[in-house]
Order: C-alpha cells, then sequence, then structure tokens
C-alpha cells in the first residue's frame, strides 16, 4: 500500500518510496565496494527488517548469503531495555564469515549492541551494522553503525516494515501515525 491508500491514518510522510528505494542503492553500492573480494553474510532481523533485506540484497551486484534473527526486546511501552531473548536463531555457522546485521530501525541501540556481543561471540570475521533508519539517541549510543540510510528525528515511523500494533509493515512509504490512530 501506498501514503494515499491510507492517508486518514498519517500524520505526515517522511520518505517516500522512492527516496527510500534511491538511498538503499547508494548505500548497496558503498556495501558492494567495502565487501570487494569477499562475500557477505546478511543476518534479518526479524519482523522488522524483511523490506530492507529484501530490497538490499537485491540492490548489491556482489554474491551474498542471507540469514535470519528473531528477537524480543523487553521494555516498557515503545522503549527497549536491553533485556534481548532469541526467539529465533541462525540456522548457519557465522565462524569466519563476514556478517552484516540488517536492521529497519535502531533507536536505543540497546537491541543490536546485545546481538553484536552474541554473534561476536561466535567466531566471525567480522560483524558491522546496517540500518535503514537511525534515531538521534542511537548516535551516543556505543553501538557503531557502518550503514545508515536515513537519520531521522526521534518521532515513532511506520512502514517499510515498521509496524504499529502489527500494522503498516506492508507501507511503502514511511511516516508518522495520527493521533485518532492511537486512540
Ligand atoms: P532499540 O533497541 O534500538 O531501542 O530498539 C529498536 C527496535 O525498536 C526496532 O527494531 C523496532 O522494533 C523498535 N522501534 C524503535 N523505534 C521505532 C519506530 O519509530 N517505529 C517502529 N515501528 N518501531 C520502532
Amino acid at each position: 500500500m501506498d501514503a494515499t491508500d491510507i492517508a486518514q491514518d498519517l500524520e505526515h510522510v517522511l520518505y517516500t518510496a522512492e527516496q527510500v528505494d534511491g538511498r538503499l542503492k547508494e548505500v548497496a553500492a558503498q556495501i558492494d565496494a567495502d565487501y570487494a573480494g569477499r562475500e557477505v553474510l546478511l543476518v534479518g532481523v526479524l519482523n522488522g527488517a524483511v523490506m530492507v533485506m529484501a530490497d538490499l540484497s537485491r540492490a548489491l551486484k556482489s554474491h551474498c548469503t542471507m540469514d535470519w534473527m528473531a528477537v524480543s526486546s523487553y521494555g516498557s511501552g515503545t522503549k527497549s531495555s536491553g533485556v534481548v531473548r532469541i526467539l529465533k536463531d541462525l540456522s548457519t555457522d557465522i565462524l569466519d564469515k563476514d556478517v552484516l546485521i540488517v536492521e529497519d530501525i535502531v533507536d536505543t541501540g540497546l537491541t543490536l549492541s546485545y546481538l553484536v556481543q552474541n554473534l561476536q561471540s561466535r567466531g566471525p570475521a567480522s560483524v558491522e551494522i546496517m540500518t535503514m533508519f537511525r534515531k538521534p539517541e542511537a548516535q551516543t549510543s556505543d553501538v557503531d553503525v557502518k550503514y545508515v540510510g536515513f537519520d531521522i528525528p526521534n518521532e515513532f515511523v511506520v512502514g517499510y516494515g515498521l509496524d504499529y500494533a502489527g500494522r503498516y509493515r506492508n507501507l511503502r512509504d514511511v511516516g508518522t501515525l495520527a493521533a485518532h490512530v492511537y486512540s
């Protein structure tokens, strides 16, 4: 669905599908250059990263492999606490592999901080992070995100894989919700 299909649910559109696509291709080119001669293993974090993973992997000009993890982050309301439980682990051994974690959004960075530590303990050649969106707080966290699509304001956004109450993941554009949706 597009923003025009659910205009009454949205407060404003932050990025259109075209803008997301354009930026993703730039990031993919950077990843291709950085990993030249090496095959990267993309690790998508379910469920939000599904769209980024599908588009990023296809925008790459080089071979890659893909795997998935699902984690649940305990927190109050919309904030995570950093206490993370693995709901679905990787299906592959990452020993000596170049791992690139693919995320939808980084807010506090607590979820990623745990994930990086967890993956690093498995002996990979490298672990880096790509996220489509990053909020201001993430820039002051100890998590080093190498590839960022867009730095966004501290607002709750939906679309392009990001949900509110399970909905809006299939919205092509990215935007904020109108107040009536929350009530
Ligand atoms: P962090 O551990 O970085 O604080 O939390 C990251 C997770 O919180 C994301 O993977 C996502 O599930 C959720 N999250 C953070 N900000 C937003 C947002 O603006 N919109 C949505 N839909 N989820 C968000």
